[in-house]
C-alpha cells in the first residue's frame, strides 16, 4: 500500500520513512543515511539526539508530562525566566506553534488598540512573508496561494511589499491600524532580509500611531543568525516577538514575547491553550536556551554562517544558473534564476536534506551545531547534483 493514502494530501512526500537522527545526521528505515541541511525546517538547532536534551526529556517525562495552564509548572516557570532574561521582553505567553504564536499576537495587538478605538484593528504584513496557517496568522501571510479556497479570511488585513518604504507608509495611513507584522527576515519567502531602514521607518510609525510593532522570528530567531534574536542586529526593538520552531528543542513550543504595556490589556479569561507551555516541552526550552544564548556557542553560529556562505558564493561564481546568495548566519538560501525543480529532491536522493523556499530559492538551515566539516561535505554533494543537473 501506498503509505500517501494514509493522509489528507497537505504534503507531497516520497520515500523511506526517517527511523532515527544522532547528531547532523538522520536515517532511514532502508538504512540510508542523509546529512541534515534542513533541521526539521529549523527545529533541530542541537542536531538530533542531543545528550543534554535526551537527558532533560528523561528526566522530565519521569516527574510530570502535563498539567493545566490553572497551575503553575516548574519547568514553565524556568523557561519564561530565561525568555525574558535574554531578551527585551518582560511577559510571555506559551503556546505549541508558531502559528498559535502569531495568533496570539495579533489578538493581544488588537485588543490593547481596541482599548483607544474600536476601528483601531488593522494589520499590515507584507509581501512572501509567512506567519502560519490558522486563520489569523494565514491572512496576515501576505501570498495568495496560501489563502486559495479557504475564504472568506477575517477582516482588516492589508499588504505592502517588503522593503518599501513609501507604500507601507502610504498604506498605513488609509485605516486604524492595530498592528505591524514583520519577519526580520522572511524564510519561506525566499530568504529575504529586512533593510534596517525599513525596521526604522516601521518602529518610528508604530511608535507615533500607538502601533504594535510584532516581529515574526519563529524561523530567524533562536539563535540561527548568530545572536539569539535576529532583531539584536538590526537595532530595532519591537513591542511583541513570536518565537517557536526550535524554542522546544524538537517538541511542540512557541511563545508571545511582549513588553507589560501590551501585557496590561489583556485579563484572565482573553485567550489561553491546554497544552501551552506543556512541561516537558518547557523542560527542553529551557534546557536549549542555556545551550543557545551562551556567547560561545552564538560566535560558533557566526563563523560557520559565514564560511557556508563564503561556500554558497563559490557555487555562484561557478554556476551561472544561480543569481543570489542569500540571508545571515545559518539561515542562508541560494536564488536560481528560474525554478530549480527537482533540486532539493535530488539532493535527498544523493544523502543531502536542504529545503525550498519561494521565489525560485532553496534554503540551507543547518543544526546549529554544524561544523565546517560538515559543511564541506554538504556542498560537495549540492555541487555533485548542480554538476550533474547542468550536464
Ligand atoms: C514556520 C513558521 C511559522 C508557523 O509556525 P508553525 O509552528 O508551523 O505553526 C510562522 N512564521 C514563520 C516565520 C515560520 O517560519
Amino acid at each position: 500500500m501506498d503509505i500517501n493514502n494514509l493522509f489528507i494530501p497537505t504534503y507531497k512526500r516520497s520515500g523511506s520513512p526517517f527511523v532515527k537522527g544522532a547528531g547532523m545526521y538522520l536515517c532511514d528505515a532502508d538504512g540510508k543515511s542523509y546529512l541534515d541541511f534542513c533541521s526539521g525546517i529549523a527545529v533541530n538547532a542541537l542536531g538530533h539526539a542531543h545528550p543534554q536534551l535526551v537527558e532533560t526529556l528523561q528526566k522530565q517525562a519521569a516527574e510530570l508530562i502535563h498539567t493545566s495552564n490553572l497551575y503553575f509548572s516548574k519547568p514553565q516557570i524556568d523557561f519564561a525566566e530565561r525568555l525574558i532574561k535574554h531578551s527585551f521582553a518582560s511577559k510571555v505567553f506559551l503556546c505549541n506553534s508558531g502559528t498559535e504564536a502569531n495568533e496570539a499576537a495579533i489578538k493581544f495587538a488588537r485588543k490593547k488598540a481596541a482599548k483607544i478605538s474600536t476601528d483601531k484593528y488593522h494589520v499590515l504584513s507584507f509581501s512572501e512573508g509567512f506567519h502560519g496557517r490558522t486563520y489569523g496568522s494565514m491572512t496576515a501571510t501576505a501570498q495568495s496561494k496560501i489563502h486559495s479556497g479557504f475564504g472568506p479570511l477575517p477582516a482588516g488585513f492589508h499588504y505592502s511589499p517588503f522593503n518599501d518604504i513609501k507604500t507601507a507608509g502610504d498604506l498605513l495611513e488609509l485605516h486604524d491600524f492595530a498592528a505591524i507584522i514583520v519577519e526580520p527576515i522572511q524564510a519561506e519567502g525566499g530568504v529575504n532580509v529586512a533593510d534596517v531602514d525599513f525596521l526604522k521607518f516601521l518602529r518610528e510609525y508604530a511608535n507615533s500611531h500607538s502601533i504594535s510593532l510584532i516581529f515574526d522570528e519563529i524561523q530567524c530567531g533562536t539563535g540561527r543568525t548568530g545572536t539569539l534574536w535576529c532583531y539584536e542586529q538590526t537595532g530595532v526593538t519591537p513591542d511583541i516577538m513570536t518565537v517557536a520552531k526550535p524554542i522546544g528543542g524538537g517538541l511542540p513550543l512557541g511563545a508571545v514575547l511582549s513588553t507589560d504595556e501590551i501585557a496590561a490589556s489583556v485579563s484572565p479569561g482573553d485567550h489561553g491553550s491546554t497544552f501551552g507551555g506543556n512541561p516537558a516541552a518547557c523542560a527542553l526550552g529551557a534546557k536549549l536556551l542555556d545551550i543557545v544564548a551562551e556567547p560561545a556557542f552564538l560566535k560558533q553560529v557566526k563563523t560557520n554562517g559565514n564560511y557556508l556562505k563564503s561556500k554558497l558564493e563559490e557555487l555562484k561564481a561557478k554556476y551561472p544558473s544561480i543569481r543570489s546568495v542569500r540571508g545571515e548566519g545559518l539561515l542562508l538560501g541560494l536564488r536560481f534564476k528560474n525554478d530549480p525543480g527537482t533540486l532539493v529532491d535530488d539532493c535527498k536522493a544523493a544523502g543531502l536534506l536542504i529545503a525550498r523556499a519561494n521565489l525560485n530559492t532553496v534554503r540551507f538551515l543547518p543544526p546549529l551545531i554544524v561544523r565546517q566539516e560538515d559543511i564541506d561535505k554538504a556542498v560537495g554533494i549540492f555541487d555533485d547534483v548542480l554538476k550533474n543537473a547542468a550536464e
